[in-house]
């Protein structure tokens, strides 16, 4: 399957949609999810072109693989969440179908604020 050019995040990436921006640098850029499912709720999606996780690691940069781990680790610090700073969160990344994606440009979940409960429902 193709990148879709017309998904929600790339229509983010380039400004055609607001978001509520938490931080961007040349790899990630990160918002506010628009239905957030804990007091703390961020996305974390990848500047380039990538449909899921497996995609990304088989296309992307060595730059690119380093700047989006990184990337979670500094917006969960600028959220107060990350364990340096506050008292946690969970990130996840939904793969697919079965995984349960809906948007098909890759993003990591933070999920923080309170307790984030169990791990799968
Ligand atoms: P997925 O199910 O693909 O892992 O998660 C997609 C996420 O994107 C959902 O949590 C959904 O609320 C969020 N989302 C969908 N459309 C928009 C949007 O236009 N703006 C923002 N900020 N989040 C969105």
């Amino acid at each position: 399957m193709p990148y879709d050019d017309q998904n929600i995040f790339a229509k983010i990436l380039r400004g055609e949609i607001p978001c509520k921006k938490i931080y961007e640098d040349d790899f990630v850029l990160s918002f506010h999810d628009i239905n957030p499912q804990k007091k703390v709720h961020a996305l974390v999606i990848p500047k380039g072109k990538y449909i899921n996780l497996d995609d990304f690691n088989k296309n992307a940069s060595k730059d690119e693989i380093v700047g989006l781990i990184n990337g979670i680790s500094i917006v969960a610090e600028k959220l107060g969440i990350s364990s340096e700073n506050g008292n946690g969160y969970r990130t996840l990344a939904n793969i697919n179908e079965d995984g349960g994606q809906e948007v098909p440009h890759l993003h990591f979940h933070l999920f923080g604020g309170e307790k984030v409960g169990k791990m799968v429902s």
